[in-house]
């Protein structure tokens, strides 16, 4: 068994409780099967994270460890959302273990498709990026608003694989790496392409949500397209640029224009044309410093350099393999 690759499967839960109860034999069974199958190290395991949870998550992720030697649990000091959570896991597995799956508690990508991610490994590859191959199970708003994501951010310059989520395999070899990426604003999806190192994708069907909530809103949505875009690229504040340089050119034609009416004798002005180009002109300001303050923003808090996370409970303990 020596040669097996220790797999570590890193599932972030938040406010997860009716979830937990329906998935966590899921994922045990699984673990299992592939240890049967021989592709992984018998001594695999699940590791929980806990993202501040307000209700019994962690209490039942305690319980879970202590029943099952295949199962260890960690938990964030508070909430810091999603990234931050499966970065606190992949980092704190990443000197314990071969490879690690990173995938969502609530049962929506198919566990299934962890076999063909080892065997991907197997044939070399250091990073295995689970893509879904259909959307049908969601709803239009989400379908469409998640397709124009992908597209918005390639326009934008990110690199990221389409239809990718956070299901994907990675080994420690490019986790080690991948720690010394320093920011604190985490788009994992789109980092991981900067890492390098041989990558493919694996297809597979995406479920509906076992049980409880979608705990990603429009909002949180928007926050994260927003932070994918301003944390990868700076594209944004090159088209402002652009914008300013094309807004400029119009203007200096309207101002020979507006001579040669001038002196033409022809300047009864309109008011409402006036307005609306103020206007105009005006937004695009607003939304230009916007855009700018957001780059501001990033900076400001790469610079202080605070933790990406902090953990305050653990249950059970990461050894070495022996
Ligand atoms: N999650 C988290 N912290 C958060 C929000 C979500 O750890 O602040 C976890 C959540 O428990 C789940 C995964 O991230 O395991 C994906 O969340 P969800 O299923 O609600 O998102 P969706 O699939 O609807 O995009
Ligand atoms: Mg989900």
């Amino acid at each position: 068994m020596k040669n097996k690759p220790r797999l570590c499967i890193v599932i972030p839960c938040y406010n997860e409780e009716s979830v937990l109860p329906v998935t966590t034999p899921m994922f045990l069974e699984k673990l299992n099967e592939l240890i049967e199958k021989q592709l992984i190290s018998s001594n695999s395991k699940i590791l929980f994270v806990n993202d501040g949870s307000k209700d019994k998550t962690w209490e039942l992720i305690k319980d879970y460890q202590a029943e099952s030697p295949y199962i260890l649990g960690i938990s964030q000091s508070r909430n810091r959302g999603h990234q931050n959570a499966v970065y606190a896991g992949l980092m704190e597995a990443k000197e314990y273990f071969d490879i690690t799956i990173s995938i969502d508690c609530d049962g929506q990508d198919d566990i299934n498709a962890m076999d063909k991610m080892i065997e991907e490994y197997y044939s070399g590859a250091e990073i295995v990026y689970g893509v879904r191959d259909n959307r049908d199970t969601d709803t239009f708003f989400k379908r469409a608003t998640a397709q124009g994501f992908y597209k918005f951010l390639n326009m934008m310059g990110v690199e990221v694989i389409y239809n990718h989520a956070d299901y994907r395999l990675v080994s420690s070899k490019v986790l080690k790496e991948f720690a010394n990426f320093k920011e604190v604003n985490l788009f994992l999806r789109g980092m991981f392409p900067l890492v390098g190192f041989k990558s493919t994708s694996v297809y597979y069907k995406r479920h509906e949500r076992i049980a409880g909530e979608s705990k990603y809103p429009l909002s949180k949505m928007l926050n994260l397209a927003i932070d994918g875009i301003t944390s990868l690229s700076v594209k944004p504040i090159r088209l402002i640029a652009s914008l300013g340089i094309i807004v400029a050119g119009f203007s200096f034609l309207a101002i020979i224009w507006i001579l040669v009416l001038y002196f033409m004798k022809q300047t009864v002005s309109g008011w409402a044309s006036n307005l609306a180009l103020v206007m105009f002109v005006a937004g695009i300001q607003l939304i230009s410093l916007g855009v700018i303050g957001e780059y501001i923003g990033k900076i400001y808090l790469e610079v202080k350099q605070r933790p990406r996370y902090i953990i305050s409970e653990q249950a059970g303990t990461f050894e070495k393999d022996k």
